[in-house]
């Protein structure tokens, strides 16, 4: 016993202190940061450029942060990633317009309490959105320290979080999965996947996106998006999200 005291007191706390304090640059690394330029920049960009991009993500007037996949093949041509960390979570219009929770106060969608239940359902993914979901209940990220919990029964649930592009065979089971649960509940779509189909929209075996199966409230942007963006997904979700201030 007293060696474990000893142990813990040499390590300190592990367990990432997000959302008390801002996320590390560990937990919200420049690689997954969506790449961002001013309409004059983008408007610059030859057909040729744009048409490196895989997923289309490069409009006129902003870079869909919903479609980018961080392949940061766009460097070539001068994008950058954002300079400072964002979260890269909003609505669907929010991360079109490159918007995300940069500049709004989250709000909760459902009269939920503060404590959550969380049933994960994969509807097609390359199992890294999947992964990083999981971690978010690993000692380092402990979800139930913030009265957040994994459910294994979408009748217990109060969030459905979704990862992967729907397959056929998955949209009756993803709806049937929604339908399960009790109200109030809401949706969060983690991954381009989800969002709006990514590297697999023009696959031979991808049709709908998730938002036209089931109604979505809240996307997590990134290919696969970080644990602490998933996690401010939830706590938006429940109108525990982060305020820019707060983050600082
Ligand atoms: S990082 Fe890749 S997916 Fe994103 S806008 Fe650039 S080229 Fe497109
Ligand atoms: S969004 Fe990227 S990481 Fe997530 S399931 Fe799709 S391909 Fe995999």
């Amino acid at each position: 016993m007293t060696s474990w005291i000893r142990h813990s007191a040499a390590r300190g706390i592990l367990t990432s202190r997000y959302p008390d304090r801002a996320a590390t640059d560990e937990e919200l690394p420049e690689a997954g940061r969506t790449p961002t330029a001013h309409p004059e920049e983008l408007a610059r960009l030859s057909d040729g450029e744009r048409s490196l991009c895989p997923t289309g993500a490069i409009r006129e007037q902003a870079v869909d942060q919903g479609r980018c996949i961080r392949c940061e093949r766009c460097f070539a041509f001068g994008l950058r990633p954002l300079g400072s960390p964002a979260m890269n979570v909003g609505t669907r219009e929010e991360l079109r317009e490159s918007a995300g929770l940069a500049d709004r106060r989250p709000t909760s969608v459902a009269p939920f309490g503060t404590s959550l239940h969380v049933f994960m359902i994969d509807v097609g993914s390359c199992h890294a959105c999947n992964a990083e979901v999981l971690a978010l209940g690993t000692p380092y990220y402990d979800l139930n320290r913030l009265g957040l919990f994994f459910t294994n029964s979408p009748r217990h649930a109060d969030v459905l979080v979704v990862v992967g592009v729907p397959t056929p065979e998955m949209v009756e089971p993803l709806r049937r999965t929604y339908e399960a649960m009790p109200g109030p509940k809401a949706v969060l779509a983690v991954g381009a996947c989800a969002i709006d189909r990514g590297i697999f929209a023009d696959g031979p075996r991808t049709g709908s996106s998730v938002g036209e199966i089931v109604p979505v409230d809240l996307y997590v942007a990134g290919c696969p998006p970080p644990p602490v963006a998933i996690l401010e997904g939830v706590l938006a979700l429940a109108g525990r999200g982060a305020t820019p201030e707060e983050r600082r």
